[in-house]
């Protein structure tokens, strides 16, 4: 097996022996910080606590209030002086959440970032274009890091602007591109409207993350342009990017346990869910040192997924990202996320690129209206022919939520659109 770095090799035991040393030295250095000085000498906790990776779990959470609650600078473990650069969280409400890095954290962060692409067989001859927005967000720099990493010719693109990134990619042979799933369809769709084939686009691997997207919509990008869709999951609190990656298997996403100690916890009672049940994630960072984060809850839905991976790393995978424990809606007492109404309407093929969940309160009682965009060569049909799709997209939904929606087939590119992360469900229901 080819990789970038041995650590991708390690046993269990190796893994485990090193997050015990790694753990006990951050717990040493978050004592630089009064907040987490404080919280851990209340709870009894020092680098002794320490005997196994399972230790972990006698330290208190840290939550996004409590990231917000130290904005900016509280929980620098380093003088200011020793930090490069900063970045913030995506979060559109509320105060932003800022994470500092040493000139270490930035060279290991992209040196995890270039192991995941490696991995998916990005190298050095790869033309790489990340489409995804720079600035604050860890989407851009955190990638375009470990490309350069590799050694790829690396193209900052930015965001959105299909004519230049056709361009772009048409006269540089892109090969390697970071894009947001939602905006994967997004250009293909204007490659066709330009008159050209997608699957002749000279892309053979997408890194696609930052957003969740179900196997059904990976699916649909691989085919519209003929290339591998690799799931990369990060999140700006541990880094950004380069936090969980799937491997060539496509078959969940290993966890760097080399860097972090992930756990899955109920989100309800913080306790830890059998291996394989669902529950939100939550990671310590166990080689940061301008501003190490200790068991923070991410919010972030998913499982360990069960067994070894045949690629022969050991560590951990869990499952794509169900949702998060924020975007979860109730309706008619029933619990509902997004992806699980994606998974059902990506499935038919006449269905387009774009979708929005509308919950409303019509005066009598809660309303779930589906918008779903078709193709164009669909909305031609007869209505008889609407008509019959809108029926049988809502008895599949009805059969996957339990509860029947209100479909509504719109045309293609007739929904709102984002640069950044897409926006999949709007609850109007508090508005009446
Ligand atoms: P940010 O605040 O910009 O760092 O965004 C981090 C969040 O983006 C994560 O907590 C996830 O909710 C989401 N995210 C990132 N990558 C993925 C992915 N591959 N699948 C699903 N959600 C993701
Ligand atoms: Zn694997």
């Amino acid at each position: 097996m080819e990789y970038f770095d041995e650590a991708e090799l390690w046993s269990r035991e190796h893994i485990e022996e090193t997050q015990v040393i790694r753990l006990r030295n951050t717990l040493a250095r978050v004592r630089q910080c009064e907040f987490y000085r404080t919280r851990l000498d209340e709870a009894g906790i020092g680098p002794d606590t320490i005997r196994h990776p399972d230790d972990v779990r006698k330290i208190p959470f840290t939550t996004k209030q409590d990231l917000r609650s130290q904005y900016p600078t509280g929980l620098l473990c380093v003088p200011q002086s020793e930090i490069v650069r900063m970045h913030c969280s995506s979060g559109t409400t509320g105060s932003p959440v800022a994470i500092c890095h040493t000139k270490n954290d930035i060279n290991s962060w992209a040196d995890l970032m270039a192991r995941s692409m490696f991995m998916v067989g990005v190298r050095k001859e790869d033309v790489f274009q990340n489409m995804s927005g720079y600035g604050l967000f860890t989407g851009g720099l955190g990638i375009h890091f470990g490309a350069e990493r590799i050694g790829c010719m690396t193209i900052p693109a930015g965001a959105g602007n299909s004519r230049r990134q056709i361009k772009l990619a048409l006269d540089f042979h892109t090969t390697v591109a970071h894009i947001l799933p939602s905006y994967a369809l997004i250009l293909g769709q204007h490659l066709q409207e330009m008159g050209m084939d997608p699957r002749e686009f000279p892309l053979r691997i997408a890194v696609v993350g930052a957003e969740p997207y179900s196997e059904e919509y990976r699916h649909r990008i691989e085919d519209m342009f003929n290339m591998k869709v690799y799931n990369s999951y990060g999140l700006s609190e541990m880094n950004g990017p380069g936090v969980g990656f799937e491997c060539l298997l496509q078959n969940g996403l290993h966890l760097w346990e080399d860097a972090y100690i992930p756990e899955i916890v109920n989100p309800e009672t913080g306790e830890p869910v059998p291996d394989g049940e669902v529950g939100e994630l939550v990671m310590t960072c166990l080689c940061r040192e301008g501003m190490p984060i200790l068991r923070y809850r991410t919010r972030d839905l998913t499982r360990f997924l069960p067994g070894e991976c045949a690629c022969g790393r050991h560590h951990r995978r869990m499952d794509r990202i169900l949702g998060r424990a924020d975007d979860m809606f109730i309706i008619k007492g029933v619990n509902i996320y997004p992806m699980q109404v994606e998974q059902v309407i990506m499935t038919f093929p006449e269905v387009g690129q774009n979708y929005l969940i509308l919950l409303e309160n019509d005066g009598i009682g809660d309303v779930m209206r589906v918008q779903i965009e078709v193709r164009e060569e669909c909305f031609v049909e007869d209505m008889r022919v609407l008509h019959n799709l809108q029926k049988a997209i809502a008895m599949r939904l009805r059969d996957e939520i339990l509860v029947t929606p209100k479909v509504e087939l719109v045309e293609s590119n007739s929904l709102p659109r984002s640069e950044g992360k897409a926006v999949r469900l709007r609850d109007e229901r508090a508005k009446k």
